[in-house]
């Protein structure tokens, strides 16, 4: 066993439910919210411009510190609202610098977020719903039932609340500075790789990602957002138009046969109508390519046959190849490829032009590796539920 560095986090001050945060909101909604506040309409873009830089550039928490708003505002916009980030139930800082924040949302549900360090880059891994609609086989969230879309305040509010941990603000100091890249920005890019499908929570996704490309704010580009998805067909190039992100499949498998088992939705979209979709993404050239997420489960997709077939399917795709060693769970019913064949499949993917295709598991000990990630404290209210109806 790993040895875990486990902290439970400050919580926010105020309780759910009391005062709506305005941590997350667009533009739009902070207009809305500003009007509600009696600020008056000839004012209401300088302000919504204020509040702003102050959320997204500086990161502040408190009306109080936003001098350049009269005290008067402030006072009134405290009054009414907060600044509150999703509440933070448990933080996990692995060995290798990884984090997970286990995150309890205004009604109660919960969601993880995970932070990747490199030397020289950092990843944030977030959650687009609670739970996932979808089944795939390999999955650990696909086991918990869908309870609902997050909101784009919930989203954005996961790459507010990283940053407050890891002290990525200006004049900042993380709370715990294990494994941090050395760079002056913490986060650099960001995936949509948590909890859930975020092409079936389209429109809130693309403003999430419209709040954290833009320029004058969290300034994270689109070419360092990176948008994961099973195969949902209709909405690729739909998302390629109005979004713009990066885009990651998750494949997993070079046969309708296969694929239909591990990853189901495949029985409604299958994989030649998936790299059609694919092969029509805007934008598409060998300077932004599309990533192939596949899954290295043993004896069921890891042959050398597989191997070959794979890149013969992408021969046409400006394509990256991410080979992710299958992240083990409690009651899962595949077992990892063992390393030699992981090797011997990456060398036929490295011999077809693709370079250093396999992702390393990181955060293994604190269950925050890929297709891990589901709430304990779902399952404890399950068993508590379980025990309930014992009694
Ligand atoms: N729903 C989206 C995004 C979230 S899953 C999607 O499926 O693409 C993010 C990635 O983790 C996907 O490629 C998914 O297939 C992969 N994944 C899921 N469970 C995994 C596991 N146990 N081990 C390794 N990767 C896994
Ligand atoms: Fe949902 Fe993605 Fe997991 Fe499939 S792999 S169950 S789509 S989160």
């Amino acid at each position: 066993m790993t040895p875990v560095i486990e902290q439970t986090a400050r919580t926010a001050t105020a309780e759910a439910g009391v005062r709506e945060s305005l941590a997350g909101l667009g533009r739009e909604a902070l207009r809305d919210r500003l009007a509600q506040a009696g600020v008056p309409e000839r004012q209401l873009r300088m302000r919504v411009n204020q509040l702003w830089g102050w959320l997204y550039v500086r990161g502040a928490t408190s009306f109080d510190v936003m001098t350049d708003v009269a005290k008067e505002l402030r006072t009134n916009l405290g009054a009414r609202y907060s600044l509150d980030r999703p509440r933070i139930v448990s933080e996990q800082v692995s060995v290798d610098g990884t984090r997970k924040w286990l995150l309890r949302l205004a009604d109660g549900k919960d969601v993880e977020t995970v932070y990747i360090p490199e030397e020289d880059r950092g990843t944030l891994c977030i959650s687009s719903q609670v739970g996932c609609t979808l089944n795939c086989t390999f999955c650990h969230t696909g086991t918990q039932r869908l309870v609902r879309n997050l909101t784009a305040a919930e989203i954005v509010g996961q790459i507010l609340l990283a940053r407050d941990r890891i002290g990525d603000w200006p004049g900042a100091e993380p709370d715990d500075p294990t494994g941090l890249p050395s760079g002056e920005r913490k986060i650099t890019n960001v995936v949509l790789m948590g909890m859930g499908e975020p092409l079936y929570n389209f429109e809130t996704v693309r403003e999430a990602c419209a709040i954290a490309a833009d320029g004058e704010g969290l300034s994270i580009s689109k070419r360092r957002i990176t948008l994961s998805t099973s195969g949902i067909v209709p909405e690729i190039p739909r998302w390629g138009e109005e979004a713009g992100t990066m885009l990651a499949i998750s494949l997993h498998a070079v046969r309708d046969e296969l694929r239909d088992e591990l990853v189901p939705i495949n029985r409604k979209w299958p994989i030649a109508d998936l790299l059609d979709a694919c092969r029509a993404y805007p934008g598409l050239s060998n300077a932004k390519r599309i990533t192939f997420e596949y899954v290295m489960l043993k004896d069921v997709n890891d042959s050398i046959a597989d191997a070959k077939a794979l890149v013969k399917l992408l021969a046409k795709i400006p394509a990256k190849i991410n080979l992710i060693p299958f992240n083990p769970w409690p009651g899962a019913p595949y077992e990892c490829s063992d390393w030699e064949q992981i090797e011997r499949f990456a060398e036929v993917v490295n011999r077809a032009g693709y370079a250093s295709p396999v992702r390393s598991p990181r955060g293994r000990d604190i269950m925050a590796a890929c297709g891990q990630l589901k709430s304990a404290s779902l399952k404890q209210r399950a068993s508590e539920r379980l025990g309930e109806a014992r009694a």
